[in-house]
Parts: structure tokens; C-alpha cells; sequence
């Protein structure tokens, strides 16, 4: 077992409030939310970011993005809308290197972001 957040998270060894899991994901609150609805969504496997995708991993993604959207319906917010988003590295305000998906709503989002 590696010493990454997220990978222990996906492992159990971590607690967090699963709202979906399946075998190659698992979303969970995030610790600190940011809006009232605020879901990671994270590949079990672990990818640093997005910048270390390969089209290998393109069935994975688009699994991530068609659950993001069930949850999103789950947790009551397909209607008003919401936010998915994948910070990558350091101007895109990473600090998590295991690929992960903000899964926002149950407020207006702003754009630009910050
Ligand atoms: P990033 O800044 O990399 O885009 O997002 C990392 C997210 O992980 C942050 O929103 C942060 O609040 C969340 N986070 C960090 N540590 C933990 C943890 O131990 N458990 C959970 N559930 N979320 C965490
Ligand atoms: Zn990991």
C-alpha cells in the first residue's frame, strides 16, 4: 500500500462518507466543502492527474463523468445544475496527487474561477 490520501481513502484504511462506489470508483464527500453539495469522484486505480491520463485510461474517464452525472442526480442537484471539475498540478490548484473530480452544486457557480 502507497502512501497516497486518496488511495488509502479508495482502500478503507482512510474513513470518508462514501456516496457511490463501484470496482473501478468511488466518490465520497469532500472534508472541507465549498458548496452545500461537494462530492469527490475518484478512479480507484492511482493516476497522479489528469496530465498522466493515457488513452488507456479513456473507458475510466468516461465512466467517472457518467457516474459524476448520477450522483449529481442522486444528491438532488441535476435539475439546478452543478460543477464538475479536475484541478490538475499547480496553476490548476491541485494538492491531491490522485486524479480526482470536484463534483459542486446546490449553489450558483461563478466563472471565471479564482
Ligand atoms: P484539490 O485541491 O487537489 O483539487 O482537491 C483536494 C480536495 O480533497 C480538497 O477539496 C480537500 O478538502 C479534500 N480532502 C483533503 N483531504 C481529505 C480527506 O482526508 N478526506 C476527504 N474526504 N477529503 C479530503
Ligand atoms: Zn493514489
Amino acid at each position: 500500500m502507497n502512501d497516497c490520501l486518496f488511495c488509502q481513502i479508495a482502500a478503507k484504511k482512510i474513513p470518508s462518507q462514501i456516496v457511490f462506489e463501484d470496482d473501478q470508483i468511488m466518490a465520497f464527500k469532500d472534508i472541507n466543502p465549498v458548496a452545500p453539495v461537494h462530492i469527490l469522484v475518484i478512479p480507484k486505480k492511482h493516476i497522479p492527474s489528469l496530465a498522466e491520463t493515457s488513452l488507456e485510461d479513456q473507458k475510466l474517464l468516461g465512466l467517472i463523468q457518467v457516474q459524476a452525472a448520477r450522483i449529481a442526480a442522486q444528491e438532488g442537484i441535476a435539475e439546478s445544475g452543478y460543477r464538475l471539475v479536475a484541478n490538475t498540478r499547480g496553476d490548476g490548484g491541485q494538492t491531491v496527487g490522485h486524479l480526482h473530480y470536484h463534483l459542486l452544486g446546490g449553489r450558483p457557480m461563478q466563472w471565471p474561477p479564482g
